[in-house]
């Protein structure tokens, strides 16, 4: 079951090559074998587009199947297209299915589902089943709860996915291009020998000058080019390319710095292609970093819409493809080749109104505009049906021309200005559970709003095992730190789910989950906290104690501060202070306050002791709870 699991969670749906069509009579359907409750079946293969746009899953993995007249998908796909969570219990054979405030859970061949913890039947009785060690769930059933209209054809044996809004369902996903990210191909081979040794003690991305991260690459475009169901055949004759990595920092809504790093010695070239505007980048000698997801990355980036890569093994060159946001101009866009890395900067030339400005933290966030002259009282009014603040002031002293940001912080949704007779309003459209108080009221020639964001009664707590599968993270006296991540994970959320706490777990076996998964997984429950588990590892077997990383902000720092001080007192372990660090991506990525603990050095082996000794486990655990606790309940 462990294995399914695992197989399941590297299944990525790529838009296959449309298969023509050839036949003008009956509907040709097509076959294939799957196993099922142990034994080998023709299976009818279902035809599932979303909006039209057909898909199929990579070669070797269980495509949408008609069984019984009624259409089942992997559950992944469910994933990937509503943008959803899920999380699968190997005991009891439960996969849980999580989106905004919809929880549902679905059981291997019982069809009763509970949807937000009521029992409902399947439509038709159908259940969830295991084929090939691949979850199949009900396509109808997951689109009635996810509001998806379902057009089923019987002449073609097609299902058409209408996303009742009338836009794609979520496009970025299906992307046109045909895209395969090496890391799934890597996933299914034989990893067994490698070893990924954390050799940064802080670093929680995979260290690019690392060698021993080096994994085999495989030839991308024989992939694509391999027609469907030919074989599954992956050429792998490997190269070992230096890896690059690559993150987004992000200084603001107009400036954004794309980073590719890898070791000196970098040799790149860069040009633009139009119809869509894209900058490519090719980079000699290097592959990307197998541990991270291009086709997921920048949807909520200022500038880039998408970034594909691909790894040309004949030329032993790196493609790195970035689509630019349709408003994006070249102008705004600057390469820069340093010896280890090549910086892509955006900056802004959008026309803007200089006199307001918007700046967010995890929890707050402030709006400010400089009044031509002193005004009293403008007025504010709140919609609470669309979730909308309009300030109304006259355009004699707000001086501001027509503009829309799109925020997308944790408060804001997108703030606009419109010109209207005599007045401005400057509207703001709020994100759930956000609070908001004038802080100037235009007497000293200011307008100032801030924006607070509420806590759930019940906080929701995403507890995030660091590391998982191929990635053991620290490896040190025979432990590895993937393990002792996941015992303290499910520690931690027993006992805060005791504390009556809300718990998300990125995690709960020994998979692997890539880093920006694990912060999407926060962003999009819209979580309260964010949780990161990790143990650490030095060069030198002196170094102990226990370090608590946070991305360099306000809210993130006093988070922090609590975190470490508890963790200290429980433990009794060395201070390593708490450090910032802007370049984590589960630190970076995320949206709400967030801290990494790293809870001590597995390379002393006196304190590698402590960390497996129970005892201690538990003391560490209650540390954590008790910051949790003085968190959200102020004790
Ligand atoms: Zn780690």
């Amino acid at each position: 079951m462990k294995k399914g699991f695992k197989q399941y969670i590297a299944l990525t749906l790529a838009l296959g090559l449309l298969i023509p069509s050839v036949s003008f009579g009956a509907p040709k359907i097509e076959y294939g074998k799957f196993i099922v409750g142990g034994k080998t079946q023709k299976i009818a293969l279902a035809n599932v587009s979303v909006d039209s746009a057909p898909l199929t899953v990579s070669s070797g993995e269980v495509p949408p199947l008609v069984i019984d007249s009624r259409t089942l998908v992997p559950v992944k796909l469910v994933t990937e297209k509503l943008g959803a969570q899920i999380s699968w219990n190997a005991k009891t054979e439960e996969v849980t299915i999580k989106k905004s405030d919809k929880t549902i859970v679905l059981k291997i061949n019982s069809s009763t589902a509970k949807v937000n913890g009521k029992s409902k039947t399947l439509p038709d009785k159908v259940s969830p089943i295991i084929v090939n060690s691949r979850t199949m769930v009900p396509l109808k059933f997951i689109a009635d709860e996810f509001s998806l209209t379902v057009n089923y054809n019987a002449a073609n044996n097609s299902t058409n996915l209408i996303s009742k809004s009338g836009e794609h369902v979520n496009d970025a996903l299906f992307p046109a291009d045909t895209v395969v990210n090496t890391d799934d191909i890597l996933g299914s081979l034989d990893l067994s020998g490698v070893t990924v040794v954390q050799n940064n003690s802080n670093n929680n991305s995979v260290d690019s000058n690392n060698n021993s991260n080096q994994l085999p690459i495989v030839d991308v475009d024989n992939i694509i080019s391999t027609p469907q169901g030919s074989n599954n055949q992956v050429n792998t004759s490997t190269s070992l390319a230096k890896q690059v990595s690559y993150n987004l920092v992000q200084q603001n809504m107009d400036n954004e710095i794309f980073s590719i790093t890898g070791t000196s010695g970098l040799s790149s070239s860069s040009f633009f292609l139009s119809d869509p505007e894209r900058l490519v980048i090719d980079i000699q000698g290097a592959a990307i970093n197998s541990s991270l997801d291009a086709n997921k990355f920048y949807s909520n980036s200022a500038f880039i819409k998408e970034m594909n890569s691909y790894y040309h093994a004949s030329e032993n060159k790196l493609r790195i493809t970035l689509k630019l946001k349709d408003d994006t101009k070249r102008e705004e866009v600057q390469i820069k080749q340093n010896p280890a890395s090549v910086d892509v900067t955006y900056k802004s030339q959008k026309p803007k109104n200089s006199n307001m400005t918007y700046s967010a933290d995890r929890i707050n966030s402030k709006f400010e505009l400089r009044l031509l002259s002193s005004y009293n009282a403008p007025s504010v009014n709140f919609d609470m049906f669309s979730n909308v603040v309009e300030l109304t002031i006259p355009s004699s002293v707000s001086n501001l021309q027509p503009e829309i940001r799109n925020v997308d912080d944790r408060n804001i949704s997108s703030i606009e200005v419109i010109n209207q007779g005599q007045d401005t309003k400057i509207k703001f459209k709020l994100k759930e559970r956000v609070n908001y108080a004038l802080t100037e009221n235009g007497i000293n020639s200011k307008i100032g709003i801030k924006f607070t964001k509420q806590n759930r009664t019940k906080p929701l707590i995403v507890v995030d095992a660091g590391h998982g599968a191929k990635d053991p993270g620290a490896v040190s006296g025979g432990s590895t730190e993937k393990e002792l991540n996941l015992i303290i994970s499910q520690k931690l959320s027993a006992r805060l789910k005791q504390e009556g706490y809300e718990i998300i777990t990125t995690r709960d076996t020994d998979v692997f989950i890539e880093l920006v998964d694990r912060a999407a997984a926060a962003n999009n429950s819209d979580a309260d906290l964010f949780i990161s588990i990790h143990h650490n590892a030095a060069g030198s077997s002196a170094a102990n104690g226990i370090e608590t990383l946070y991305y360099p902000s306000d809210d993130n720092k006093a988070l922090a501060q609590i975190f470490h001080s508890e963790m200290l007192k429980s433990s009794g372990a060395n201070d390593r202070k708490i450090i910032p660090r802007a370049n984590l991506v589960v630190l970076n990525r995320t949206k709400m306050p967030a801290a990494l603990l790293e809870l001590g050095y597995m390379t002393n082996s006196s304190e590698l002791a402590n960390l497996k000794d129970d005892a201690y486990q538990n003391a560490m655990v209650e540390g954590i709870v008790k910051a949790v606790n003085r968190y959200f309940k102020g004790y």
